[in-house]
C-alpha cells in the first residue's frame, strides 16, 4: 500500500506520523477510505483533507439538533425542526414569468403532512419518486404557507431501512464545512465511514491519570463523539476533551520555552537598594497610583531573581507605564548595569527619550538617545560612552541591535510594544547582555485570553488603575456630513486655549498616498476652516528631525491643531492637547481607535473625542458604540476581539497565533486557564517531559509546537 508522501497541512503531523503505511493505518490516503475514490479525494484536498487523520479531524462547524422529533400536528410557524417523515406524492411544475421549476414533495407522519419545497432543482422530482413509501428525516425551517406547513429546501437524508443502524436518526447531527462537488450527506456518510473503521486507531496523548483527574474522555470516544453524538451534553464533553487537547500542547511548549528561558536559565539576581522606591516618590510631582506602586514591586522582585526576566507590562493610554520602566532602569543602573529601550519608531523612541530623562535624571540616571538620523560623529561618540558604561539608558529603534553598538554592561532590555518586534530581535539585543532582564511594554490591552496564547512564555504585570484626578475623554460619534458643525465645536476649545489632533482618514496602505491625504487636509484646515490658527502636520514620511520639530512646535503651543496620520498612535505625549478629531473613525480597529483617544485626556482638563464617519454599516456601528460606551481599554480590547476575531485583533502582522483545529480562544476561555495551569503543573515537575507518563507528551509537544513557536512567536 503506498504510503502518503504529501505532507498535510500545519499541525496534523502527529506524533506517530513516521510509523506504518499500511491501510489500516491514520496516515492512509483519504482515497483509499471507502466510498471516496480518487475524484473525490481532490476535492477533499480542496478542504486541507489528505489522510484519514485529517478527514477524522475535520470537525463539524456546527450541529442540527435532531434529538426532538417535532409532530406536524403541533408545527408552528416559523420553528426549526427535525421531522421524520414518510414520501408520499411528488409533484414539479414550472410557474411565475420565469418558469421557474418547483418541485413539490407531500410528506407525512401519523398527525399530518408537510410539503418539501425545492426551486429550481428539477432532479429532486425523480429522486423522490423512487422513495415514495419511505421514511425520511427532515430538517428545517417550516413556514405555515398556502398548502399548509411547507419547509423550503430542507436538510434531508433517507432513514436506513434497518432501524438498528444507530446512525440513522434521532441524533446531534454534524454540519460540515463543505467546498465545491461535495454535499453535506456525502460528507457525513464518509466521515461516519472512516470513524468507523479507523476511529480506534487514534493514540492517547493525553496521560490516563490526567483524564481521571479532569474527568476527560479518551481520545477515541472524544473524536466519534464530537462528530455523532445523542445530546448536546455528551457532544459537549467530547468537544471539551478535544478542546484540553489541543490547549494543552501549546501550553505545555509555552510553558516549557518559560522554563528554559526563565526559570531554569542563569540571570542576574539584582539587589533592590533600600529607599530607592521612596527616592523615586520624592523626584515626581504625583503620587503613585497603588497599580504602579504593586507593579515595580513585581518587576523588582523579578529582577532580584538569579534568572532572566521574561516579563510582560500591560497598561492602558496614561496608565504611567513609562514611570515604571524607569524604576526598573534605577535598579539595573544602582546595581551596575546599563538598561536599553527599543521602540518600534524613531519618532517613538524620541518620545521616549523627552519622557524618560526627566523621570530619569533626577535619579542620576544618563539617558541617551541613539537615533537612525544621527550624524555619524554624534553616534560614535554615543557608542563609546555606552561602551565605557557613561551611559545608563540607551534608546532607540532597532539601531540598537547593530553590531557597532556593544555595551559596557547590559542588564535590562525594556521593549515597547512588543508585537512589533520579532523573536529574533529579542534574541540579538539579549545576546548583547549577560542574559540581562526583559521588559516588554504594551499599551495595547490584550484580552487575557490572547495573552496567555500568544504571549504565554511571558509572566504578565498589569496596571489596572489610572492616575488619579483625570477626567475620562467624551466620545462622540458623528455622520461625516456634520464635519463643519464639529469643526466649529473645536474652534470653540482652541479659543479657550486648546489644541487638537485631526487624524486624517486611513486612505491607503501606501504611505505615499497617505502623506498625500495628510498634507491635503492640513492645507484645507489651515486656509478654509481655521486660517486664524495654525495647523501643524506630522506623517510617517517626514525625516525624524522634520517629526520631531513638529511635535515640538505643537507641546510649545506655536502650533495649536496637529494633522497626522497615525503615526501618533502610540506614545506621543501632550498633555495640553484636549481633542482629537478622527476622520473616516469607521476604517480603524477599534484598539487603534482607542490608542489615537489615548492621546488626549492626559492631564486633569476635560478632554474630548469626536469619531466622524460615514459608512452607517452595523459592524461599524457597534464598534463605535463599544467605543462610545467606556474608556476602559481592556473591555475595548474583549469588545474588538469578538467583533473582529483573533486573527484581524492583531493585524497582518502577528503570525504568532496558532491556528487551532476546534479549539476557540473566545469561547474556550476557561479551557485554556485550565491547560495553562495544569502545563505549568507538569513542566515544574518534569521540566523536558522525560518521564514515564509524559515521555509521549513531550515528543507530541516537540513535533507539534516547539519548533513552529520559537521561529513565529513575537
Ligand atoms: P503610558 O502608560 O501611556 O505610557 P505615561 O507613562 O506616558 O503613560 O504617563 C502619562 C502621563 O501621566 C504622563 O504625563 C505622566 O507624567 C503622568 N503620570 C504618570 N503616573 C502618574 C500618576 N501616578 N499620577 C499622575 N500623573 C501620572
Ligand atoms: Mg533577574
Amino acid at each position: 500500500m503506498p504510503k502518503t508522501s504529501t505532507p498535510g497541512p500545519a499541525g496534523t503531523t502527529g506524533a506517530s506520523r513516521s510509523g506504518g503505511g499500511s491501510q489500516g493505518d491514520l496516515d492512509t490516503e483519504v482515497r483509499f477510505v471507502k466510498g471516496v475514490g480518487a475524484a473525490m479525494a481532490g476535492v477533499l484536498s480542496k478542504l486541507g483533507i489528505i489522510t484519514v487523520r485529517d478527514l477524522l479531524q475535520h470537525y463539524p462547524a456546527r450541529y442540527e439538533d435532531r434529538t426532538q422529533l417535532a409532530r406536524v400536528s403541533r408545527l408552528q410557524d416559523g420553528q426549526r425542526v427535525t421531522l421524520r417523515l414518510r414520501v408520499s406524492d411528488v409533484e414539479s411544475q414550472r410557474a411565475g414569468r420565469r418558469m421557474i421549476n418547483i418541485t413539490r414533495v407531500a410528506a407525512e407522519d401519523d398527525s399530518g403532512t408537510v410539503v418539501l419545497v425545492w426551486f429550481n432543482q428539477h432532479w429532486m422530482r425523480d429522486r423522490f419518486l423512487k422513495l415514495r413509501g419511505r421514511e425520511i428525516i427532515v430538517y428545517g425551517q417550516v413556514r405555515y404557507g398556502r398548502m399548509g406547513f411547507e419547509i423550503n429546501s430542507p436538510d434531508w437524508e433517507v432513514l436506513s431501512e434497518d432501524d438498528s443502524d444507530p446512525w440513522s436518526y434521532g441524533k446531534f447531527v454534524p454540519v460540515y464545512p463543505l467546498t465545491e462537488g461535495l454535499t453535506q450527506g456525502r460528507m457525513r456518510r464518509i466521515v461516519r465511514g472512516a470513524i468507523e473503521k479507523y476511529a480506534g486507531l487514534l493514540e492517547e496523548n493525553i496521560p490516563t491519570a490526567i483524564l481521571d483527574e479532569l474527568d476527560l474522555m479518551d481520545v477515541v470516544s472524544a473524536t466519534r463523539g464530537v462528530h455523532w453524538s445523542e445530546s448536546e451534553a455528551e457532544n459537549a464533553a467530547a468537544r471539551k476533551r478535544l478542546v484540553f487537547e489541543e490547549f494543552l500542547y501549546l501550553q505545555l511548549a509555552l510553558a516549557q520555552m518559560r522554563h528554559e528561558e526563565g526559570a531554569a536559565a542563569p540571570g542576574i539576581a539584582f539587589k533592590a537598594p533600600p529607599g530607592l522606591l521612596d527616592e523615586i516618590r520624592s523626584t515626581v510631582s504625583f503620587q503613585l497610583t497603588g497599580a504602579q506602586t504593586r507593579v515595580i514591586g513585581e518587576i523588582w522582585d523579578d529582577m532580584a531573581r538569579p534568572h532572566p526576566m521574561n516579563r510582560m507590562l500591560q497598561g492602558d493610554v496614561g496608565s504611567g507605564k513609562t514611570l515604571v520602566a524607569v524604576a526598573a532602569m534605577a535598579l539595573a543602573a544602582r546595581n551596575g548595569y546599563q538598561s536599553a529601550m527599543m521602540a518600534p519608531t524613531e519618532v517613538l523612541a524620541e518620545q521616549h527619550y523627552f519622557s524618560i530623562s526627566p523621570l530619569a535624571e533626577p535619579l542620576g540616571l544618563t539617558v541617551e538617545l541613539l537615533s537612525g538620523s544621527m550624524r555619524a560623529k554624534a553616534k560614535q561618540a554615543v557608542y563609546e560612552r555606552l561602551r565605557e558604561g557613561c551611559i545608563d539608558v540607551a534608546v532607540g529603534t532597532h539601531a540598537l541591535l547593530q553590531d557597532v553598538v556593544e555595551f559596557h554592561k547590559l542588564g535590562l532590555v525594556v521593549v515597547d510594544e512588543q508585537h512589533k518586534f520579532g523573536v529574533k530581535q529579542r534574541g540579538t539585543l539579549r545576546g548583547k547582555g549577560d542574559a540581562p532582564d526583559m521588559l516588554v511594554m504594551t499599551a495595547t490591552p490584550i484580552p487575557r485570553t490572547l495573552t496567555m496564547t500568544v504571549y504565554g512564555d511571558l509572566d504578565i504585570s498589569v496596571i489596572d488603575e489610572m492616575p488619579a484626578g483625570r477626567r475620562p475623554v467624551k466620545t462622540h460619534h458623528r455622520d461625516l456630513s456634520r464635519r463643519t458643525e464639529v469643526y466649529e465645536g473645536v474652534r470653540t476649545l482652541l479659543r479657550k486655549g486648546g489644541q487638537a489632533f485631526v487624524v486624517c482618514p486611513l486612505v491607503s496602505e501606501s504611505e505615499k498616498l497617505q502623506t498625500k491625504a495628510a498634507t491635503e487636509l492640513a492645507g484645507e484646515l489651515q486656509t478654509e476652516v481655521f486660517p486664524e490658527y495654525k495647523v501643524g502636520l506630522l506623517h510617517g514620511q517626514m525625516k525624524s528631525d522634520e517629526k520631531q520639530a513638529s511635535i515640538a512646535a505643537f507641546r510649545a503651543g506655536e502650533c495649536q491643531i496637529l494633522v497626522c496620520t497615525t503615526v501618533v498612535e502610540v506614545g506621543v505625549d501632550i498633555p495640553s492637547a484636549n481633542v482629537i478629531v478622527v476622520e473616516n473613525a469607521e476604517r480603524y480597529g477599534l484598539a487603534q481607535l482607542h490608542q489615537l483617544r489615548g492621546r488626549v485626556g492626559r492631564s486633569g482638563i476635560q478632554s474630548f473625542c469626536v469619531l466622524l464617519s460615514d459608512a452607517a454599516t452595523d459592524e461599524s456601528a457597534k464598534r463605535m458604540d463599544a467605543l462610545l460606551g467606556t474608556n476602559n481599554g481592556f473591555a475595548i480590547a474583549e469588545r474588538d476581539l469578538e467583533i473582529r476575531g483573533p486573527g484581524e485583533f492583531f493585524g497582518v502582522r502577528q503570525s504568532g497565533l496558532p491556528s487551532f483545529k476546534i479549539a476557540d480562544i473566545l469561547r474556550d476561555g476557561p479551557m485554556l486557564e485550565l491547560s495553562r495551569r495544569k502545563a505549568m503543573e507538569i513542566v515544574e515537575k518534569d521540566p523536558k517531559l522525560l518521564s514515564a507518563e509524559n515521555r509521549r507528551m513531550g515528543r507530541v509537544v516537540e513535533e507539534k509546537y516547539r519548533r513552529q513557536l520559537l521561529e513565529t512567536v513575537a
